[in-house]
């Protein structure tokens, strides 16, 4: 079965979860968007209003600021990238997931990692690079000490590129901040760059 059909059944099951409580409070399940094909992965927190109310992770001004350094920096459209979140309900007044929460979703995430199996795994902000990290046993310290950084792991029989960076949310409220997310999508689009020229030398 191919990757596409795989994500539209989990979705469909996702769309029918009650393992926390967070469905009570959601007008829409938010399981993700994109292309599953993509070799980039990009995980947030959890959907906020706008998220909630359109189904779909990162349409609002986060989402936008997420979209633009897509479009700017890595030169693809986020068609092309695969985006979701660790948690894919809506917390409610936008408060952060709790413990609990996060441990019931992550059989969805898990499931999603195992269809898309990405080359590269972009975290933003807190939550989901100390769940990726979790998941593939690296120390986790904190994001502002993480972000940036490039770390190597071996899965699904290949090396992954996971690059934590922040949560773009962050950057509407710290403007300064603005600066080391555009750093890091351009550490990411180096990266990018370096996997197309060694995937052409493979065929050489
Ligand atoms: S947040 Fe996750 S575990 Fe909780 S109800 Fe929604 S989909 Fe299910």
């Amino acid at each position: 079965m191919d990757k596409e059909k795989m994500i539209e059944e989990l979705n469909n099951q996702i769309l029918k979860c009650t393992r926390c409580p967070l469905y009570k409070f959601k007008t829409n399940y938010v399981p993700g968007d994109g292309n599953p094909n993509s070799k980039i992965l990009f995980i947030g927190e959890a959907p906020g209003r706008e998220e909630d109310k359109q189904g779909k992770p990162f349409v609002g001004r986060a989402g936008q600021v997420l979209t633009e350094n897509i479009k700017n920096i890595l030169n693809m459209d986020r068609k092309d990238v695969y985006i979701t979140n660790v948690v894919k309900c809506r917390p409610p007044e936008n408060r952060e997931p709790e413990e609990e929460e996060i441990k019931a979703c992550s059989i969805w995430l898990e499931k999603q990692l195992e269809i898309i199996q990405p080359d590269i795994i972009v975290t933003l902000g807190h939550y989901s690079t100390k769940w990726i990290f979790d998941y593939f046993k690296l120390k986790f310290s904190s994001i502002t000490k993480l972000r940036g950084k490039i770390f190597k792991v071996n899965k699904w029989g290949k090396n992954i590129t996971i690059i934590p960076t922040l949560h773009p949310a962050s950057t509407l409220y710290h403007k300064e901040w603005r600066e080391y997310f555009d750093q890091d999508f351009k550490t990411i689009k180096e990266i990018l760059n370096k996997d197309k020229r060694e995937g052409i030398l493979k065929f050489i």
